[in-house]
């Protein structure tokens, strides 16, 4: 790497730790950021801490929030009978973008991977079946279609069947091995509409 001054060398160092930022990029992005005014500079800064700081995982759905209970949590008017398993919030963002599900969700912060050593423990499987009262009509299983996201929906129907709830899976018009947040919204809505019973 050329030689910058040790701060920029430092921010270029920062940056390149974010996701799909090569040198390359980070590179272009010190230099766009040292053009940039000390306010417009100072303002980027101050969203980044701020929105570190101010959100925080809905204590019901573990879905990114600034209060706790989650604006989809919290509202009445969503089915909580009804609840849609993913792996990230922001597959949470993608299924509310369809417009389709009006249920509630809950976010597992993973999917099991035995390669990995991520297990059930490391995912937010305990809460989930705390969850599954008397009232839960229905649990739609919507990992990503890969590997992982499979053996998560087998392990997950396997364990939540016997307490007596419906566990369905999405319908496979899905990309197989995607990410379910990269699935546009209309494949995304078929396939919760043909979902199908495990
Ligand atoms: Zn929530």
């Amino acid at each position: 790497m050329a030689r910058y001054p040790r701060p920029m060398a430092r921010l270029i160092e920062e940056l390149v730790r974010l996701p799909g930022v090569g040198p390359k990029t980070a590179q272009r992005l010190a230099f766009f950021l040292i053009d940039q005014s000390q306010a417009e500079v100072k303002s980027l800064a101050e969203a980044i801490v701020q929105a570190k700081q101010s959100t925080i995982y809905c204590s019901q759905c573990f879905h990114l929030t600034e209060e706790d209970p989650c604006v989809i949590c919290s509202n009445s008017k969503r089915n909580r009978n009804f609840i849609c398993v993913v792996e990230e919030p922001r597959d949470v963002i993608a299924m509310e973008r369809t417009k389709s599900f009006d249920g509630v969700y809950h976010v597992l912060h993973g999917s099991i991977s035995p390669l990995e050593g991520i297990g059930p423990n490391d995912l937010k499987v305990k809460e989930l079946v705390a969850r599954i009262g008397p009232d839960v009509e229905e649990v739609v299983l919507a990992t990503d279609p890969n590997v992982e996201g499979e053996a998560t929906a087998m392990y997950l129907a396997r364990l939540l069947k016997p307490i007596g709830v419906k566990v369905t899976r999405m319908a496979h018009g899905m990309p197989v091995g995607s990410d379910l947040e990269y699935v546009d919204e209309v494949t995304l809505s078929k396939a919760l509409e043909g979902r199908r019973e495990l």
